[in-house]
């Protein structure tokens, strides 16, 4: 689950870390009283959405030459404005796709003077692990031209769990970003601390990008994304509080209500399976065979009939979707519960794309004989490579 940006920062201020005073408001008329809450001169208009590069980002409606979705202000009518002239607009960023994201709410920040930017993240480190600090000198909006280009400028330091951030890493990590004087001590104080957040609230990504040093020598936490692990939400009530479900693509909520496992894709073929492993062989397969999967659906090992034809409908509900491949592989789920929720939902909201069936496992017949007498138009299929061929060819 991700979390907007003004949000990230008062959870990391709650811990302790350096962030700026800001407002978050969702209407022009509460520009003014936001900014004139602020100490000034300096005030940040920075677009809440989901996404990031939003600095560099483009206003749909806006011109070329309009500014970005990340405004420096110098004076309250200057808030003013900027809000008016972004509140409600579209900004596509690197991240957004070309749909872009409405801006339905702008964090209005006290301004830094910056010396330095800087790049701090956190994640779990697959290869080690471990919880790993990944820094460099080179922060701000050009990171991923770095990591690109320039590797060798980022480092990975990583944390010993039983130990947790030690000396030797503080010292490390304030090496390898330069940091001496205050912005050291701070550094020494700020890195220990985003440790800590980072495992008291199950995060699998915290990245501040960037964090600066200030003209007075400081640090300041400028920018803020955070993610944190679905399944560990059940343990944090007040972080789940913290979705802001207009961001989330909306298949994916109700997906998310049922406890499938859901992910929406750019593709047209919808699929829906069980097993993460089948689920990845049969995109996989519908790749090799030249078309998209249009989605990511797994229902899971005791699914019940609801839950299947749950999982249908929302595969069906996606005008993007053009034929259906539906691929089970009946261990501990049964395909007669699969044939059930697939004629039920069928039932209910009709079915105007190509569908293919494989079903193979636990009760095939009794699931073959439901299909087959429902009188819906399926075209069964013997094993999964003759599925792919088939789905594809029906797409066209
Ligand atoms: P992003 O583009 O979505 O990553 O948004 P950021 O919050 O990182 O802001 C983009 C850029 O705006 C930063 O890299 C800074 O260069 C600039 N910026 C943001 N806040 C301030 C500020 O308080 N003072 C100054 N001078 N620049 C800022
Ligand atoms: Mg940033």
């Amino acid at each position: 689950m991700n979390i907007h940006e003004y949000q990230a920062k008062q959870l990391l201020k709650g811990f302790g870390a350096p962030v700026a005073e800001g407002v978050a408001i969702t209407s022009a008329d509460e520009a003014e009283a936001a900014a004139r809450s602020l100490p000034g001169p300096l005030y940040v208009v920075k677009s809440q959405i989901h996404a990031g590069g939003r600095g560099k980002g483009k206003f749909k409606e806006l011109g070329a030459e309009a500014k970005g979705g990340v405004r420096l202000a110098k004076s309250v009518e200057d808030v003013v404005t900027n809000a008016r002239e972004m509140l409600g607009n579209t900004l596509v960023t690197a991240q957004t796709g070309d749909a872009g994201k409405q801006v339905n709410r702008l964090y209005i920040e006290d301004g830094a003077d910056i010396d330095r930017e800087l790049y701090c993240s956190l994640l779990v480190d697959r290869g080690t692990g471990r919880v790993s600090y990944v820094v460099s000198t080179e922060g701000g909006m050009d990171i991923e031209a770095v990591a690109h280009d320039t590797p060798d400028r980022i480092q990975t330091i990583d944390i010993d769990p039983e130990a947790g951030v030690t000396e030797a890493n503080i010292a490390e990590i304030n090496a390898a970003l330069k940091l001496d004087g205050a912005a050291a001590e701070d550094g020494a104080k700020l890195f220990p601390i985003l440790y800590k957040a980072f495992l008291d609230t199950d995060m699998s990504m915290l990245e501040i990008n960037p964090l600066i040093v200030m003209e007075n020598g400081r640090l300041r936490v400028l920018d803020a994304k955070v993610s944190f692990d679905g399944n560990a939400l059940f343990r944090h009530p007040d972080i789940k509080e913290l979705r802001d479900e207009t961001e989330e693509d909306a298949k994916e909520i109700e997906a998310s209500e049922w406890d499938l496992a859901y992910v929406a894709l750019d593709g047209n073929i919808g699929c829906m399976v069980n097993g993460a492993g089948l689920a990845m062989a049969t995109m996989d397969i519908i790749k090799l065979y030249g078309k998209e999967p249009a989605n990511f659906c797994d229902v899971g090992g005791g699914a019940s009939k609801e839950k299947v034809a749950a999982a249908f409908k929302i595969i069906t509900a996606d005008p993007n979707v053009q034929g259906i491949l539906v691929n089970i592989f009946g261990g501990i789920m049964r395909c007669d519960v699969i044939a059930e929720g697939v004629v039920a939902a069928v039932k209910e909201v009709g079915l105007e794309v190509p569908l293919v069936v494989r079903l193979e496992g636990t009760n095939v017949d009794a699931g073959k004989r439901i299909l087959n007498e429902s009188g819906l138009a399926i075209t069964a299929a013997d094993d999964l490579d003759d599925a792919a061929q088939k789905i594809v060819a029906a797409v066209g």
